[in-house]
């Protein structure tokens, strides 16, 4: 079916199964006690899976390059050795490895970081050192000496990281190298130090060894390299030794989002694309590739010889293998949210997958065939029942699912309607496909009581049945103006031009989000050049970089986002994505106001004080995002007259509730029934 995507490329000295890379991640493993053996059962999983080539995440050449104080180094023959236990478990399933050099530059988390010149990014407190010229040719060497030990750790190759805006980027835009020596001023010596790492690379690795090149060719700053010079270093990099390519889009510091939920499926594969047919080699293309049939269009389409997928490999180890078996409606599907993954290697904490709490816990968290069979019944299904009642089954219970509305998925029905979410749906469709496979008992529009679950004398009862939206109390708020988020989210009630929300967290910014965006025009994550125009990327890249001033589409109405709390709105959303919807907002005209009192809505409108000041927003409409309370009724009635009924997801805890938690809690509980 996919026979693009799953036809074998040959790179000349070894053949690789399919067109499937799973793409770099720093998931923090290699950092953390015995880290390394739970990457090994990590990789070897993911090479059983049949993807054709892992990258590892990123390995320093040497203790400047490191991304942080403590991260993993490739220096030594120790090093080397203590990779093979990686190495070993991957080859015995039949997989190929290379391992990522990564060299942080300018981007590193400690005090040390070096890089082209001494500029500070935007994205970090500490200022690099300016290398001085022989440093630079000791960091060549570096690299090689690095790769020479990943070929002793049993690596089959090694990607060097040239892109993202790390060392070797720095080094390639004028923007960070200011140097007036060999390595610095015209593009050929500001290219000089990739074209040496992979011309010296490969004379000591010989020419079996696969040296793939991730290549910067959309940098997405100001003073980017132009195509013109991307496409000058890609020959470079293909003449100096390269096996293949691999495509690296926007730097860290970039003001447009490459790779969250908002991005469209395959939304930089027309980059790669650009270059095919200017080298040799093959190209991998990458960036929002998360489903078998986005890999098999992009190879199809002739837009690149590979697909690099990362993340899609925390979500579903079996991504490729159910591709090869026709089951692609059973991969869990990754939502790009980086809210267990990219969200958690920032704060320094084990990576995971918010729909697989499995992902990098392999060694900990199993789903085993049970040996007592139990009646299971489970009550609500939101993410929290979902992801209980279908584990449950699969381990071999007997398992019903009770669900009051209509359709499976609770809250992820209203997350999947906001624009820029759109992949969530997926979730729900992936538990659909887990409850007829694992022969689930499911009751649609069935609002289930205490007496009904007694009588049909569960052994255990799982108990998910969600939260309810927080009503406010003051004078007005049952003023027909005055709505929740769930009426709004659900199509029960229409707003008028004007509307203030009242609460600054995940669902009041999505909220807006929804509001601002016109409800009869494509959402810019389902279209990719909508998508390019509202970020300021600019198709025909005209100048470096191929930034351009973003042209968002004027939002229908004119919105408040409003919060008691003094400080910066959005502070609690994720790390990598809060930023994304700051500056989506803001391009919306959405006026954010903190240190609000509450005083009453009525015709008039909402009136309110932001600090001392008094005022009346003159809105059609008030939406209620101001968190929600635990659904808890049944659990009270039940606690007493069962002694195994249990409270998983927002019924347990409402406060701070997300999706991840509501999956790790139910997958955790069921583990163990
Ligand atoms: P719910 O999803 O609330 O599901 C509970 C289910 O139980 C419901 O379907 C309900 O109908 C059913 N039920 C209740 N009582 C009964 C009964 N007696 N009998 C039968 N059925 C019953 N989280 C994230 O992590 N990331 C996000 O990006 C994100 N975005 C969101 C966007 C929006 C707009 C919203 C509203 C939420 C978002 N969330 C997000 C929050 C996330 O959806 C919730 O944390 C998650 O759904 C909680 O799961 P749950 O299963 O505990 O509860
Ligand atoms: P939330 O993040 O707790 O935000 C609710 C907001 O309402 C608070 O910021 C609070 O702000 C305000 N509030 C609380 N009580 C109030 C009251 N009595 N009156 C007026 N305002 C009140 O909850 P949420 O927005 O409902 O989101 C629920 C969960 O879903 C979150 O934990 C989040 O993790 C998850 N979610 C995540 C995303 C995502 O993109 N990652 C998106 C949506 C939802 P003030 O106190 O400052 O007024
Ligand atoms: Fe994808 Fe979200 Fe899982 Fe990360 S946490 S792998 S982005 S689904």
């Amino acid at each position: 079916m996919y026979k693009h995507l799953l036809a074998p490329l040959d790179l000349g000295f070894t053949t690789l199964k399919n067109r499937v890379l799973m793409g770099s991640m720093h998931t923090n493993l290699e950092e953390i006690p015995g880290g390394l053996e739970r990457a090994a059962v990590f990789y070897a999983e993911r090479a059983r899976g049949q993807v054709g080539l892992i990258v590892t995440g990123g390995i320093a050449p040497n203790k400047a390059g490191a991304v942080a104080q403590h991260a993993s180094l490739m220096q030594t023959p120790e090093h080397a050795k203590s990779h093979r236990v990686i190495t070993e478990a991957v080859h015995k399933e039949g997989g190929k490895i290379c391992m990522q050099i990564l060299h942080a530059g300018r981007y590193a988390y400690h005090a040390n970081g070096v890089s082209a010149s001494a500029i500070r990014s935007p994205i970090n407190k500490t200022t690099p050192r300016a290398l001085e010229t022989k440093e630079v040719w000791e960091t060549i060497d570096d690299y090689v000496n690095s790769a020479v030990m990943a070929k002793e750790a049993g690596y089959d190759g090694v990607e060097i990281m040239g892109s993202e805006g790390y060392l070797i980027n720095q080094f390639i835009v004028k923007r960070t190298n200011h140097r007036e020596d060999e390595f610095g001023g015209s593009y050929e010596n500001r290219i000089k130090l990739p074209i040496e790492i992979v011309k010296r690379t490969r004379e000591k690795v010989g020419k079996d060894f696969i040296i793939i090149y991730r290549l910067s060719m959309l940098d997405l700053v100001p003073e980017g390299s132009t195509w013109e010079e991307v496409v000058q270093l890609a020959k470079a990099i293909e003449a100096a030794g390269a096996t293949i390519i691999n495509t690296g889009i926007g730097w860290h510091e970039a003001r447009v989002p490459t790779i969250g939920t908002v991005v469209p499926r395959a939304g930089f594969a027309w980059v790669t694309k650009r270059l095919m047919g200017e080298v040799n080699i093959p190209l991998i293309a990458t960036n929002r590739i998360n489903m078998p049939e986005v890999g098999e269009k992009i190879i199809a389409d002739g837009a690149a010889d590979m697909v690099s997928m990362a993340r899609p490999f925390l979500a579903d180890e079996n991504l490729v293998l159910k591709a090869i078996e026709n089951r692609a409606h059973e991969i869990n599907t990754c939502i790009a949210c980086n809210q267990a993954c990219l969200d958690h290697t920032f704060e320094g904490k084990l990576s995971s997958c918010i729909v697989n709490p499995r992902a990098c816990h392999e060694t900990e968290l199993n789903f085993l065939p049970t040996q007592n069979p139990k009646k299971i019944g489970v009550v609500g299904a939101g993410p929290a029942g979902l992801a209980a009642a279908t584990i449950a089954a699969e381990r071999g219970h007997q398992v019903d699912l009770y669900e009051a509305a209509d359709e499976i998925g609770g809250q992820f029905n209203m997350a999947k309607v906001i624009p820029g979410k759109e992949e969530y749906h997926q979730t729900i469709r992936y538990y659909d496909a887990m409850i007829k496979k694992h022969g689930v008992n499911l009751s649609l529009n069935h609002r289930v009581t205490a007496d009904e679950l007694l009588k049909n004398q569960y052994d255990e009862i799982i108990i998910a049945t969600g939260v309810s939206p927080r009503k406010v109390n003051f004078p007005g708020h049952d003023h027909p103006k005055v709505v929740s988020y769930a009426e709004v989210l659900s199509g029960k009630k229409t707003v008028g031009k004007s509307v203030a929300i009242i609460g600054a967290g995940g669902i009041g910014f999505d909220t807006a989000e929804f509001l601002t965006h016109n409800p009869h025009h494509v959402s810019p994550s389902m279209d990719v050049e909508k998508y390019m125009k509202e970020w300021g990327v600019d198709m025909d890249y005209a100048t470096g970089g191929a930034v351009e001033k973003p042209e968002p589409e004027a939002s229908p109405r004119q919105v408040y986002l409003l919060k008691r709390s003094i400080g910066k709105h959005g502070k609690g959303l994720g790390k990598t994505t809060g930023w994304i919807h700051r500056a989506s907002l803001m391009m919306k005209g959405v006026i954010h106001l903190a240190n609000v009192t509450y005083h009453k809505v009525d015709d008039e409108g909402f009136h309110i004080s932001v600090g001392e000041e008094q005022k009346v927003l003159p809105v059609d409409n008030v939406v209620v995002c101001a968190g929600q309370e635990p659904l808890r009724k049944l659990w009270d009635d039940l606690t007493s007259k069962h002694d195994r009924v249990h409270l998983i997801g927002g019924a347990d805890e409402a406060s701070q509730l997300d999706a991840k938690r509501a999956i790790k809690q139910a997958s955790y509980l069921v583990a163990g029934i």
